[in-house]
């Protein structure tokens, strides 16, 4: 691996980025207010004063903000408890809603028709839109902690298409401390408990700023996307500002020696991930989808960089830039990932990864505290601290020596990527993914389903993998042609095969927020083993396994082609 210049990485400065994020916390940074707009407009005069070629976009977005909740037990006890409402939770009426509230403990969520649910996990979008359906009155979340944590209960992706629209969650969700709702569920376990509750939220358009920089590297059409959310919850010091600040040092320090860039890199400043749930860089996916389809190397999110006591790392890389992603963290920080960290491999299905569809692989690098540190509460943000989302996420929380580590990391992985001679993918463990999942699902199905002729494609496309990967090791001293056809072939084979394996709702559209397998849309197939055969849903579930089917085989035959020009 070529060593980057280290004069990139002794031009980071750690008073520059506290200095940044002092600026920052200063802004309560909530996606379509006031603060948020001119926390964007900090941020390109930042740019602007580095010197650097900069825009800002804008756009409407569908955002959400909590204003107001308030709850009250009326019976077996009478009592007024502390409560927050979130995000896209629907307001409710002014005079607010009474009713019989039921704890629901469990995944079924059981008859809450009319009623009021008491429910762990009240916020998840799978949830929020099952106890919807099932017809209960509102939503009662019970927090993980003694603290509220603040959070967006719908899983639309981005500004909602009119065909997702229907999703849009339609019921009041607030969340009460976890000892006060523990105490009510006890009660409702013993006798009838009735509630009263009130939300007041904000749903609607509002334009939302995106900054973005761009760092001219040699060949300024192929380029590495670095993006971060810029929104937050109150101070938001590690979930974003440390982020934003780190991605702020890396263009000032790119920039200053872009003369060593061979490719470009563009880092972009994303509002409306917290009270929109991803709406920026969605749109930004949207609105820029050929561009990135055509120069877009790969896609490197920074969340919560920065955080004090945070010593330990982890990756989150598609199988393409996995070896990639841990061979330059793992040298960089001196150790192997190992532990709790290791086994989180492949980003999940959140934190801005807005280009499945258009095939871009992403990589990722995380400091994370240690498990056994008393700061650690396994939160999905802060580095797991148990500040997340809280009122408690202050500047003091940061830790100026970790976002110096961190930012030399993050340059180390952009320089690398974009200088390599050879994009440093691995297609043979696309092959490995794709080949290991169809083998799993032929185990559940294959008394119900034929998956034989997708194993060939799958197996022929390994083949090939292992085959442009010996081609790759003999180009070192290629020639430029060659180099250039074999690269074109790695971008080509990513934006191939990851919508299929990573999406349901394919290129165009946004894969809404939920757990899924790989390749999602021919996984269905389980299903026909749960169901009675020659029955409708049987019928209609054989139908669509069907065309599923296809869609896998022709990305195989597509992706075994791209190689076959190369070899
Ligand atoms: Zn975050």
């Amino acid at each position: 691996m070529k060593t980057p210049g280290t004069e990139v990485i002794t031009s980071i400065s750690k008073d520059e980025m506290m200095s940044v994020l002092q600026s920052l916390c200063k802004f309560e940074r909530v996606a379509g207010t006031e603060e948020d707009l001119q926390a964007a407009e900090f941020l390109l005069s930042k740019l602007k004063e580095y010197g650097i070629r900069c825009e800002m976009h804008e756009f409407q977005s569908y955002v959400s903000r909590p204003i107001h909740a308030e709850f009250s037990v009326y019976a077996p006890y009478q009592e007024t408890l502390q409560s927050v409402t979130h995000s896209f939770g629907q307001p409710t009426p002014p005079e607010g809603v009474s009713g019989e509230l039921v704890h629901v403990d469990g995944a079924s969520v059981g008859d809450v028709s009319g009623k009021i649910a008491l429910t762990q996990g009240g916020l998840r979008p799978g949830r929020v839109l099952a106890l919807e359906r099932a017809g209960a009155a509102a939503i009662v979340n019970i927090s993980s902690d003694n603290r509220f944590h603040q959070g967006i209960t719908t899983g639309i992706w981005g500004t909602p298409a009119l065909r997702e629209a229907a999703d849009i969650p339609r019921i009041p969700v607030v969340s009460l401390l976890k000892d006060d709702a523990e105490r009510l569920a006890e009660a409702c376990a013993q006798t009838t408990a009735s509630v009263h509750l009130k939300a007041e939220v904000f749903i609607g358009w509002k334009p939302l700023r995106i900054p973005v920089a761009y760092i001219d590297g040699k060949d300024p059409e192929k380029f590495l996307l670095v993006g971060g959310h810029s929104c937050s919850w109150w101070e938001g010091a590690t979930d974003n500002g440390t982020g934003n600040a780190c991605a702020l040092e890396l263009a000032r320090i790119l920039h200053k020696h872009r003369d060593t860039l061979d490719r470009s890199v563009r880092i972009a400043w994303w509002p409306g991930h917290s009270q929109a749930r991803y709406s920026a860089s969605a749109w930004y996916s949207d609105a820029m989808w050929q561009e990135l389809h055509d120069g877009c190397l790969g896609y490197l999110n920074i969340d919560s960089p920065g955080v004090r006591n945070a010593t330990e790392y982890t990756i989150r890389a598609m199988a393409e830039l996995e070896d990639f992603n841990r061979e330059v963290v793992e040298h960089e920080t001196g150790k192997p990932i190992s532990g709790y960290y290791a086994g989180k491999r492949r980003p999940p299905r959140t934190s801005d990864q807005s280009f499945w569809g258009v095939g871009i692989p992403s990589l990722r690098v995380s400091s994370m505290i240690p498990e056994d540190h008393e700061d650690f509460a396994g939160t999905p943000g802060s580095a797991g601290a148990w500040w997340w989302h809280t009122d408690e996420d202050t500047i003091d929380k940061a830790s100026a020596d970790v976002m110096e580590t961190d930012t030399r990391i993050l340059a180390t992985l952009a320089l690398q990527l974009v200088n390599a001679l050879v994009l440093p993918y691995r297609p043979s463990r696309m092959a490995e993914e794709i080949t290991g999942r169809v083998n799993e699902l032929n185990e559940d199905v294959s008394s119900t389903f034929d998956l034989s002729k997708i194993i060939r494609y799958a197996e022929r496309f390994a083949e090939h993998a292992a085959r442009l990967e010996s081609k790759i090791e003999e180009l070192d001293d290629g020639k430029p042609e060659a180099v250039a056809s074999v690269n074109d072939c790695l971008l080509r084979l990513s934006r191939i095969i990851n919508p299929v394996l990573r999406t349901e709702v394919g290129r165009f559209y946004h894969e809404p927020v939920a757990a899924k397998p790989l390749l999602p849309g021919l996984s269905h197939a389980a299903e026909l083993t749960q169901c009675a055969e020659g029955g409708d849903v049987y019928g209609f579930t054989l139908t669509q396994t069907m065309r599923e089917a296809n869609r896998v085989t022709d990305c195989l035959a597509r992706a075994t082609e791209a190689i076959e020009r190369v070899l």
